[in-house]
């Protein structure tokens, strides 16, 4: 039988209300399965397959006509995990988590980075559990950083800016990604980049 290399891919519907998928961006991934091949699901709004890498280009192109969105699995920060947008498209902010999830999602950074987005303090994207949390209150976004899902050292975030407008949201979040970037230790994570860094680096990437 011939060898085919494969990649594995992370793949979602995108951001909207609630992570769902239609019949055809289902049946358009179940092309590239064979049967015993299997798909992932991860806690992170994503699904795991591995495609040949030699088609990698169309098949994410066929991917991205039907809706779906691709990323590359690793050290990268991963797509933006949101909440299901109860209150309304503009309401919850959904146009500026899509634009902060497309300057973001798929850098490639130390470790593997969450970002999480939730549309009102309510909170059911748990920002507050993730490396990077963006909560909005009314019109504007509060930033916690360093929140620690997994483990019996577990911790939420702690809110470093409060009341941002859009833009002064997107330049923090890519300001820190930058900074996790350049000063992160290869295979450091996030909540402990931040715990080690000199404040005045991390102020100087929040202003
Ligand atoms: S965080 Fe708020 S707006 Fe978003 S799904 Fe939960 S309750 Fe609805």
């Amino acid at each position: 039988m011939e060898y085919v290399k494969k990649i594995k891919i992370a793949v979602n519907g995108g951001i909207g209300f609630g992570s769902k998928l239609s019949s055809k961006q289902l049946v358009t991934i179940a092309k590239y399965m064979s049967d015993n091949d299997e798909l992932e699901l991860t806690t992170f709004q994503q699904l795991y397959l591995e495609i040949p890498e030699e088609k990698q280009v169309e098949i994410i192109k066929e991917f991205n006509s039907v809706g779906l969105e691709c990323y590359p699995v690793g050290n990268y920060v991963k797509s933006l995990k949101t909440c299901n947008f109860c209150k309304g498209e503009e309401e919850e902010g959904m146009p500026v988590a899509k634009e902060l999830n497309r300057r973001i999602a798929g850098k490639a950074v130390p470790f593997t980075l969450k970002v999480a987005y939730t549309g009102c303090p309510i909170g059911c994207g748990e920002p507050m559990l993730s490396d990077i949390g963006v909560m909005k209150i009314r019109d504007n976004f509060n930033v916690y950083l360093g929140g620690k899902a997994k483990g019996n050292d577990a911790k939420v975030g702690s809110l470093v800016l409060e009341n941002l407008t859009p833009d002064e949201l997107y330049r923090v979040v890519e300001g820190i990604i930058s900074l996790y970037s350049q000063e992160g230790k290869k295979r450091e994570p996030f909540f402990k980049f931040v715990n080690r860094i000199d404040n005045s680096l991390l102020i100087n990437s929040l202003s």
